[in-house]
């Protein structure tokens, strides 16, 4: 924060898992923040005023500089459009909706209301991507391959809106990986895809993409929400210059098997610097190109029912 600005005002939305683990310790540290308010139907946050809606919050709280919007996608755009009205800045959770174009219909929003829209992809700030960009941009790929692969039972336990239209099923977790692939690796489109369908649920429980940049190059992504054991979120890459695997989640680099960067992960306190630093200049911040690649998977791709899944 520079001496001279205030901290920016900002009220929470939809008080879950993430706010829990994530939002509320990220903003507990940043002197650039004063967190004023949460909305959330049933979740509280303990020390601040809680409202049942963001209306309520709004109302009671005008002097809020900003949002940040943290419930299920699919409720999130009513949300947004009320925050962005009332000229709040506007954080969004990943991923920032549940269609590309009511995105668009938030960013232009944003920008004839003169404030901020950020469409957050927290994988994108895990330790090791800036390392694995800088190491593809400096030599020729051939080939990639996107692994995601976790249990769903352990990671969202009870999470029913992830099960519904627009929850994205395992695209959930998989969009996290397209937020860092489609920041590492050329622009790419897909080709292919065959989404596995539970037969009681309206999401997938896994996926098979394959998609080919302009160049050419293939491109493969295997997303499984039923992985017991370790899990995988990595992406591979075979290139000039060696075998590239940018694991953990975008959080370790080896390059032919030898470690080049390992840290501790920040993301969530780099998405909020990165949220003060866009606000202060008054720009947006808004990368629909991971959101597409799920809408064109599902517009694409082929669907195999499979068994029910029961949580
Ligand atoms: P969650 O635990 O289910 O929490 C979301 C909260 O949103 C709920 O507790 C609920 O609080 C509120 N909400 C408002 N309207 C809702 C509705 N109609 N149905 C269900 N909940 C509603 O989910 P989460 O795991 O925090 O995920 C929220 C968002 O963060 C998702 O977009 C997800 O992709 C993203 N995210 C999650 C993780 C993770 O590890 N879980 C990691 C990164 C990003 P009230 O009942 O109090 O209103």
């Amino acid at each position: 924060m520079s001496p001279n600005s205030t901290p920016i005002k900002i009220g929470i939305v939809g008080v879950g898992k993430i706010v829990r683990d994530q939002h509320l310790p990220a903003l507990a540290k940043d002197r650039d923040y004063q967190l004023a308010a949460a909305a959330s139907r049933h979740g509280k946050v303990d020390a601040i005023p809680n409202f049942p809606t963001i209306e309520a919050m709004l109302d009671a709280v005008p002097e809020l500089d900003a949002v940040s919007l943290c419930m299920p996608p699919q409720f999130r755009y009513d949300a947004a459009r009320t925050a962005l009205e009332a000229k709040k800045h506007v954080f969004l959770e990943k991923p920032p909706g549940a269609t590309v174009s009511e995105v668009e219909a938030l960013k232009s929003l944003a920008t004839r209301n003169g404030v901020t829209l950020f469409a957050s992809w927290h994988s994108r700030y895990a330790p090791a991507v800036e390392a694995a960009r800088k190491f593809l941009g400096s030599t020729t790929i051939r080939s990639a391959a996107i692994i995601w692969k976790e249990d769903v039972r352990r990671w969202h336990p009870n999470q029913e809106w992830i099960w519904q239209p627009g929850g994205f099923g395992v695209f959930d977790p998989g969009i996290n990986a397209l937020s860092i692939a489609t920041h590492i690796l050329p622009a790419m489109f897909i080709t292919s895809a065959v989404l596995d369908f539970p037969e009681n649920r309206d999401a997938p429980v896994a996926a098979r993409v394959a998609f080919r940049t302009s160049a050419g190059l293939p491109v493969t992504m295997d997303l499984d929400w039923l992985q017991t054991g370790p899990q995988s979120w990595d992406i591979l890459a075979e290139t000039d210059a060696g075998k590239m695997l940018l694991s953990g989640g975008g959080s370790k680099l080896a390059i032919d098997g030898r470690i080049v960067h390992e840290e501790p992960e920040a993301e969530y306190p780099l998405l909020y610097r990165r949220f003060a630093e866009i606000v202060r200049a008054g720009v947006s911040d808004v990368d629909l190109a991971p959101l597409q690649h799920v809408a064109d998977a599902f517009m694409l791709g082929k669907r195999n029912v499979v068994d029910a899944f029961f949580d």
